[in-house]
């Protein structure tokens, strides 16, 4: 059909910008000397506006509207009929923001996010409140046109996870957390695995040598991303051709890095394995943050902190770092796993980390409605942690800014993490019934089974499912805590014998 065709090339003009802004972002994180920041910063701003003008164009809505009437519909293929009626709602959505607005949002998140690598350093929120406030007022100012009449958290909740809003959120959160705290309550009575012996001095080629070896274990194809360092890591994507990763090497200790490694492939795998079908449609990418990091979650903890995993891949940890030549593979797999409250998001064990989350989940829902000023979040924090970890952290590089999501315009975001969990326990004890135990797979070192699996549920559909059409789909069930309730409680009575 000659509409679907101008259509596609019209998209196809809007990808390519979109593209070369990615890989803009990648260099401005991995390689950019410093003083290249404006230059950078200028070039992104443009070509976002000139995708955003190009996006929310007479040329797209005429597009659309004419390829939505039922006579021009029922002639296009499948995916071509999900891309007109996803693309259709996307456009409704955006098509009331001024310009205006959204170069405003890439110049202050730029900006702030490269203030904050200095300001977190100098321990400095002070610098940081004016950027915070900016973001929120323009998040909210977006809103207003995106949602009108709607909360505008609730908005970002959806925009980040489709179908969700702050009390649906709520009420999975407490199903999680009223199952896990009493665990994490026995553990505190049990000895801590001691992981002082983990700690050493790191050279930072051995540490890529043990990447490299494990984004091959985990089937991370190097012809199509690549891995480069960044402060914080991330995966940046052209999927399924170009899906980029990072990662941060830590002079004294292995562990950050390598499971960074796991948890970013698993990101990448997935877009790694979208259908290749669905390039140039803008449905090549992952359907939402919390079924992404479902899958990143997966790689890096289900398979990651998994006994059977280390008993296969050991040795060669043995190999890259003579250190751990002392160490056994049981001593290591409890002290990968060791739980305790901690100050640090991206470094706590998996029962912890939800915790984490449900603290910035509370901020952010705080600041949104107004009962909390920006400048009062280094104290909120620090209440919270107090109040659900019993740690308290000493300066704010440890606190509220530790992570780039907030400096980065990501706020409503950070629910993505803990959802990921809850649906990885579900797709973990689907997987368990067509396949059986993961431990066996793993000890049979068949990841590639798992992501087979995962690919065929999950990967291929890309954004044509919705994260709730995948969970129906896959498991049968709306969103539920109890599978990872049940997974955490196996794991750990196991370990800590309780
Ligand atoms: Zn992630």
């Amino acid at each position: 059909m000659e509409l679907l065709t101008e259509f596609k090339e019209h998209l196809k003009e809007i990808e390519n910008l979109n593209h070369a802004n990615a890989i803009l972002y990648w260099d401005m994180q991995t390689v950019m000397p410093k003083n290249g920041i404006e230059a950078h910063i200028d070039s992104m701003t443009q070509l976002s506006n000139q995708s955003f003008k190009l996006w929310t164009s007479k040329a797209t809505d005429e597009f659309l509207t004419k390829l939505a009437e039922p006579t021009n519909m029922s002639q296009l293929d499948d995916i071509s009929k999900v891309m007109v009626k996803k693309l259709k709602e996307d456009f409704d959505r955006d098509k009331n923001i001024p310009p205006e607005l959204v170069k405003r949002r890439t110049i202050v998140t730029s900006k702030s996010e490269n203030e904050w690598k200095t300001a977190k350093y100098a321990n400095d929120f002070e610098t940081m409140i004016p950027y915070f406030e900016e973001i929120i007022s323009i998040a909210k100012e977006t809103a207003s046109y995106t949602n009108p009449g709607e909360d505008p958290y609730d908005a970002l909740l959806d925009h980040f996870e489709k179908g969700m809003d702050k009390e649906k959120i709520a009420k999975i959160f407490s199903q999680l957390r009223d199952g896990t705290v009493p665990l994490i309550e026995e553990i505190a009575k049990r000895a801590k695995f001691d992981d002082t012996r983990f700690n050493g001095e790191f050279q930072k080629i051995d540490q890529q040598k043990f990447a490299n070896y494990l984004m091959n274990v985990i089937g991370y194809d190097l012809d199509s991303g690549v891995l480069g360092e960044t402060e914080h890591p991330f995966s940046s994507g052209n999927a399924p051709f170009d899906v980029r990763i990072t990662t941060h090497y830590h002079k004294e200790d292995i562990r950050p890095s390598a499971f960074s490694i796991l948890h970013e492939g698993g990101h990448a795998i997935y877009e790694q394995h979208i259908n290749k079908d669905l390039v140039g449609t803008t449905l090549n990418s992952g359907t939402s943050m919390g079924i992404h990091e479902s899958q990143s979650r997966f790689y890096e903890n289900i398979i990651g902190r998994n006994k059977n995993f280390w008993n296969i891949h050991y040795s060669k940890l043995q190999e890259c770092f003579s250190q751990y030549q002392n160490i056994s593979v049981d001593d290591f797999y409890k002290g990968i796993n060791s739980v305790f409250p901690s100050l640090i998001r991206i470094e706590a064990d998996e029962l912890t980390y939800n915790m984490h989350v449900i603290i910035r989940f509370e901020l952010e829902k705080a600041l949104f409605d107004g009962t909390l000023a920006v400048k009062d979040l280094p104290t909120a924090w620090r209440d919270k942690m107090k109040a659900y970890l019993g740690v308290e952290p000493a300066n704010n590089k440890e606190g509220v800014l530790q992570d780039v999501h907030w400096p980065a315009g990501l706020f409503g975001y950070f629910p993505s993490y803990t959802l990921g969990n809850i649906y990885g326990g579900q797709f973990l004890e689907r997987l368990e019934k067509e396949l059986g135990s993961i431990d066996d797979i793993l000890v049979n070192n068949e990841i590639s089974k798992i992501t087979q699996w995962l690919t065929k549920n999950i990967h291929q559909y890309g954004k044509t499912k919705t994260p709730a059409e995948i969970i129906k789909d896959t498991c049968g069930a709306t969103v539920d805590a109890a599978p990872i309730i049940k997974y955490y409680t196996t794991k750990y009575s196991q370990l800590y014998n309780l």
